[in-house]
This record gives C-alpha cells, sequence and structure tokens, in this order.
C-alpha cells in the first residue's frame, strides 16, 4: 500500500512537529490558513466512516491529543478542527487526519 501519510508517520519525509506511540503532527504541504497542521493516527486508518468500536481505545486521546498539539502551537484565539470525509466531505488523502487551523478568524460553514 502505497499511503504518504504512513510514510511521514514513519518519519520518512522529516516533517513531524510531534510524535507519540499513536500519532504524529506535521504542517499541511498546502496551509489554506496561517497555522495549519494535521494529526493523524500512525495507524492506519482510511477515514472517519472506516473507524469503529474497536478503535475504542484510541480515539478519546486521539481528541486530547489534537488539542494538547494547538495548544503547543500557541492558538490562544482559538482554532479550527477539520476532518474530511468521503469525496462530498473533500477527503482526498485516504489515511485519517484531522486539520488543526488558526493564527487568525476562519469562516465557519455551519
Ligand atoms: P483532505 O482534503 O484529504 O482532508 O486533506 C489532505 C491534506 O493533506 C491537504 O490539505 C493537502 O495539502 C495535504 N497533503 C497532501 N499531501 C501531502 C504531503 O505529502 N505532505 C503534507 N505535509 N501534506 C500533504
Ligand atoms: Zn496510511
Amino acid at each position: 500500500m502505497d499511503c504518504i501519510f504512513c510514510k511521514i508517520a514513519k518519519g520518512e519525509t522529516g516533517e513531524l512537529l510531534y510524535e507519540d506511540e499513536l500519532f504524529v503532527a506535521f504542517e499541511d504541504i498546502h496551509p489554506k490558513a496561517k497555522v495549519h497542521v494535521l494529526v493523524i493516527p500512525k495507524k492506519h486508518v482510511e477515514s472517519l466512516d472506516a473507524l469503529s468500536k474497536d478503535d475504542k481505545s484510541w480515539l478519546c486521546d486521539y481528541l486530547l491529543t489534537i488539542k494538547k498539539i494547538a495548544n503547543q502551537l500557541k492558538l490562544k484565539n482559538g482554532y479550527k478542527v477539520i476532518i474530511n470525509n468521503g469525496p462530498d466531505g473533500g477527503q482526498v488523502v485516504h489515511h485519517l487526519h484531522a486539520h488543526i487551523l488558526g493564527g487568525k478568524k476562519i469562516d465557519s460553514l455551519v
């Protein structure tokens, strides 16, 4: 399987901002905000839709890690977290990832 985010998670591209046992974070290659960081599980999971109850053991940690990284990025005035899912959701890379966007006010869709 040729997954760019699996390669990044293994440190093969040398662009990690954060790493622990389960997750890594790195800057988006095409930033859509002043700060645009992606947080992914090291384990290859295709999407939000692909999750099941078997993933309960790490999902809570995923959200807490996203918060921790946002705090480390010093986004004191707030930030947005987005997970795109499937074609209509605009998902392009098929390895689950959460976008952290901040550094200025970001318009809301909802
Ligand atoms: P999606 O639309 O799937 O939610 O977002 C995928 C994101 O991954 C896009 O914002 C895109 O710029 C970013 N991306 C795609 N390939 C790479 C890459 O090789 N390195 C990094 N750092 N970001 C990537
Ligand atoms: Zn992957």
